[in-house]
């Protein structure tokens, strides 16, 4: 193989269509460096080309370095073409829409409450959805910011709401209907509110654990100083919080610690320019963190589990996206590519509906609650 770049020395390298080398001399801008990432079907691996060569996928590839092939990622990525190819196993299982409820207001998130979901509208509401008395219960309704994005969680009986990526938020009791707490942070670019309940309801709210009902501190975490938190996920049913976040420069870092001991706040993984990711539990003791690579322009689709009980990195699922739910099998879901289900143990796709777009799921009814033009739909994987 002969490389196309000047570092012959390398000795190995990966492919781009010969008009992306053009920008190696540095002379293009980072516009110049406009490129897709195209899917060769083996696996994960891909090649990248120019907004030309999307039309012709004959076009000749060069070999260029490991560290060129880096450079040029670093320009502005415009899609991916193809897929990648990713361990598939017939299952037999089938989804099946086992009851409807009336159409609501568009419903803009939804999350597992008691017995149904929790889900704010676009009317501006927050809705209580009774899925055995099969009818919607307005909770509350206050000016909420929609042209925002919201970050909505909620525990038994409590649910709290935030801006996103901005620095306000409140506790709501779905029984008196009241504002418990309101919350708020500094300004923190880029960083998503970091918001959870705990396996035993309390609220964790940036570096503390509070009582719902009051507000009233219990608990600090003590992470490093120059941490800045993003999303949270705190295990549904151990003492466990992994939070996103990252430290200068950006480096995205995922910590974990364990409730009883604040102290244990350690890091589990860190991603280059990469502060914020899904994660999700998949079981009492794994946590499964999207992306594959430690470097944001070259993350690959893909789920790394970490077993924090052994404190070991054990293999990863190859290909899916998120966000994801987690119930015996790995749930996704995509806008672009619609429903998967992954069987954990052996990485592989055992169900796919490109058709089917839940908006969430409800782990002890089993239940997948999607939105249809005609209203609402629950669904079963059987
Ligand atoms: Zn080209
Ligand atoms: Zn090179």
């Amino acid at each position: 193989m002969t490389l196309h770049c000047p570092h012959a020395e390398q000795g190995w390298g990966r492919q781009v269509c010969a008009h992306l080398l053009g920008g190696l001399d540095h002379s293009w801008t980072t516009e110049q460096f406009g490129h897709y990432r195209r899917f060769t079907g083996h696996s994960l691996d891909y090649v990248l080309t120019c907004p030309e060569c999307q039309q012709h996928p004959l076009a000749e590839l060069s070999w260029v370095c490991g560290e060129c092939f880096v450079d040029i990622a670093h320009g502005s990525r415009l899609g991916s073409l193809g897929k990648p190819a990713v361990a598939e196993a017939e299952s037999g299982l089938k989804l099946e829409t086992i009851d409807s409820l009336p159409a609501e207001s568009r419903l803009l998130q939804v999350v597992p409450f008691e017995k149904g979901w929790a889900a704010l509208t676009d009317a501006n509401e927050l809705i209580l959805l009774d899925t055995g008395r099969r009818r919607a219960f307005p909770l509350a309704r206050w000016e909420l910011p929609l042209y925002e994005e919201l970050t909505l969680v909620a525990r038994e009986r409590y649910v709290a709401i935030a801006s996103t990526f901005g620095t306000r938020g409140v506790v709501v009791d779905t029984i008196s209907g009241q504002v418990t707490m309101t919350l708020d942070r500094s300004e923190s670019p880029a960083c998503r509110f970091p918001l959870g309940f705990t396996c035993d309801g309390r609220l964790v709210h940036g570096g503390q654990i509070s009582d719902p009902s009051d507000g009233r501190v219990i608990q600090t975490l003590n992470n490093p100083d120059d941490y800045y938190q993003s999303s949270l996920a705190p295990s549904p049913d151990r003492p466990w919080l992994a939070m996103n976040g990252w430290v200068w420069h950006p480096l995205g870092e995922v910590r974990v610690l364990h409730l009883d001991n604040p102290q244990s706040s350690r890091v589990l993984c860190q991603r280059d320019g990469l502060c914020d990711a899904p994660l999700i539990w998949l079981g009492p003791d794994k946590l499964g963190v999207w992306g594959l690579g430690e470097l944001d322009v070259m993350l690959l689709p893909g789920l790394r589990i970490f077993d924090l009980e052994a404190r070991q990195e054990l293999p990863p699922i190859l290909g899916p996206e998120g966000p994801f739910a987690f119930d015996q099998h790995l749930f996704c879901h995509t806008t672009e590519q619609g429903f998967s289900v992954w069987n954990v143990e052996s990485g592989q796709r055992i169900f796919h509906d490109p058709s089917f777009h839940p908006l969430a799921y409800h782990p002890s009814e089993k239940f997948f609650l999607a939105q249809t033009p005609q209203g609402l739909t629950l669904n079963r994987l059987l």
